[in-house]
């Protein structure tokens, strides 16, 4: 268990972390990697950028949001989220799925959905608070699925219609 803040300021990132990051929402990527070393990053990282504690398989990542694009300082580009998701590489996708997700509640929960006050950061968990009505927000990760459909020796592949790249997938 962590005994950081899921909310970091960034002086509170050390130089071993890893951060996801994200420009305007699309992930910042290099040579499809996508996880940053905290010292090759975080000085091009500009004032408005916001951190969030990713925990994922027993490690952690950082989800880093910026409404400005930085890949050009970094020699990167960047992509949408689904870009990368049939792309073979060592790294998990799930950790940017994840910190896009988090990302994501983090953005559409700055105000109270109930009573419309501004909501707070809870000191030790993922959670959102609104002081006047009580509300809790916590983030929520949409699992993914993968279904393989079989008759004996066979199995469905499937692709959209509109899709046609020769590719199909596993239903
Ligand atoms: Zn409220």
């Amino acid at each position: 268990m962590s005994n950081r803040s899921f909310f970091l300021q960034r002086e509170s990132l050390i130089s071993t972390d890893r951060l996801v990051l994200f420009c305007d929402n699309r992930v910042v990527v290099k040579d499809d990697n996508f996880i940053w070393q905290h010292k090759n990053v975080i000085d091009l990282l500009p004032a408005d950028a916001e951190f969030l504690l990713v925990d994922h398989d027993g490690e952690q990542f950082i989800a880093a949001h910026t409404a400005h694009d930085i890949s050009d300082k970094i020699t990167a580009e960047t992509r949408s989220l689904r870009s990368l998701l049939f792309k073979e590489s060592d790294i998990d996708f799930s950790i940017a799925g994840k910190a896009s997700q988090i990302l994501s509640w983090y953005r559409t929960h700055r105000y109270c959905g109930v009573c419309g006050n501004k909501t707070s950061q809870h000191e030790d968990q993922r959670v959102l608070l609104c002081a006047n009505c009580g509300e809790q927000y916590f983030p929520r990760i949409n699992p993914c699925a993968i279904v393989l459909v079989t008759r004996g020796r066979e199995i469905l592949l499937a692709r959209s219609a509109g899709f046609f790249a020769p590719d199909f997938i596993v239903a």
